[in-house]
């Protein structure tokens, strides 16, 4: 387990997500308030500073409140949210969603095109098929027929978001069309609790929900909360990079975090649209930083599926802050595109 009580706020270690969820405070965070749990299938932690202990209860309800409200729009695990009935809604008219889920599926639409269907939320059939969704693992890899009947339920161009004076509306012109949001769900709730935090008139924060990030302020011992990213080597405490956020958010997509293997082959929870099946090249996660949570964690799937030269170059093309892993030899090789290198703590780049 990695854990530097002099540098660190908080760890990101990639490839497993936020590891101080699972081992409890740092010493910046002994004086701080942490509220932490269960959600989504996975851990979110809220650590703020100076909030009274007597608003301790109240803040974690809120909490609590916001996280159950997000899973209930999002989630395709449950079959009552709010998505999973617009994807067993088997037609065509608009249906109303919240602005908060019309956000979602803006950005990920757009960043969907910008990175030429990569990252695609109507990839739902696929994920299904090869069992990374509410469906079970299957027994047998799936045959190309079976990869082609599912990619024809597949794309883009089918799904859209309006916008009227009454609300927003979903639409999709494939009655089949399943979308999944999961990718982009740790992002989302995330910035929701950093805007829930602020509403409380809180300005020194750290949130996480599972590999996303948003931290604002000063840490208790009165320094810019870090996030580290770790080396993916089997030494502890190697420390990649340390990154001041800021105020913005940071995603962690890992290739190795979900799998399970068939057939002798290790398969990866991220699927490539294109083939239809999940992704087999050597980049190993994907970092971003991006102005929200949500964006980051849309851009690090998109990149996962892109591959280290491809996802490089568009990170450049778009002036993304980014950060690769690429498994080389025996080894590893990292690339930051210069915004990253902003994020740097000064004196400890790598
Ligand atoms: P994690 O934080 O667990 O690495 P990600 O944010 O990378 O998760 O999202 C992985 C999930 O996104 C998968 O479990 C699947 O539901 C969905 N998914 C898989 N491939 C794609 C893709 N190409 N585009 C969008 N969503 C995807
Ligand atoms: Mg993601």
């Amino acid at each position: 387990m990695f854990f530097n009580r002099h540098l660190l706020s908080v760890t990101l270690l990639l490839g497993s997500g936020l590891l101080l969820s699972a081992c409890g405070p740092t010493a910046d965070e002994a004086s701080a308030t942490v509220i932490s749990g269960k959600t989504m299938g996975t851990f979110y932690r809220v650590s703020v500073v100076g909030l009274d202990k007597s608003r301790e209860p109240e803040l974690r309800r809120q909490i609590e409140a916001q996280l159950a409200e997000d899973d209930h729009q999002l989630s395709t695990y449950k079959d009552d949210s709010v998505l999973s009935r617009f994807n067993q809604y088997n037609g065509t008219v608009p249906q109303p969603i919240s602005s908060g889920m019309a956000d979602a599926i803006v950005t990920s639409l757009r960043i969907g095109q910008k990175t030429a269907g990569a990252m695609d939320i109507t990839v739902g059939p696929l994920v299904n098929l090869w069992g990374f969704g509410p469906n079970k693992e299957p027994v047998k890899m799936p045959t190309q027929a079976q990869i082609d009947s599912a990619k024809a339920e597949v794309g883009l161009q089918h799904l859209k978001v309006i916008q009227q004076s009454d609300g927003q509306y979903l639409q999709k012109d494939l009655p089949g069309l399943y979308v999944d949001l999961s990718t982009v769900g740790e992002g989302y709730a995330t910035d929701h609790l950093a805007r829930l935090v602020e509403g409380n008139g809180i300005s020194d924060y750290l949130v996480s929900v599972g590999g996303a990030v948003v931290s604002r302020g000063k840490n208790p011992a009165g320094k810019p909360w870090q996030v580290a990213i770790q080396k993916p080597t089997d030494k502890e405490n190697a420390v990649q990079a340390i990154v001041d956020l800021q105020g913005m958010g940071i995603s962690t997509s890992g290739s190795y975090r979900n799998y399970y293997e068939l057939d002798g082959k290790r398969l990866s929870h991220i699927i490539d649209p294109a083939t239809g099946r999940p992704i087999t090249h050597k980049l190993v996660s994907a970092t971003v930083i991006a102005p929200t949570a949500l964006e980051a964690d849309g851009w690090d799937t998109g990149l996962m599926v892109l591959g280290t030269d491809k996802a490089l170059a568009l990170a450049q093309k778009e002036h993304l802050a980014v950060y690769l892993i690429t498994k080389e030899g025996d080894g590893f090789k990292t690339n930051m595109t210069q915004q990253f290198k902003a994020y740097l703590r000064k004196g400890e780049k790598p």
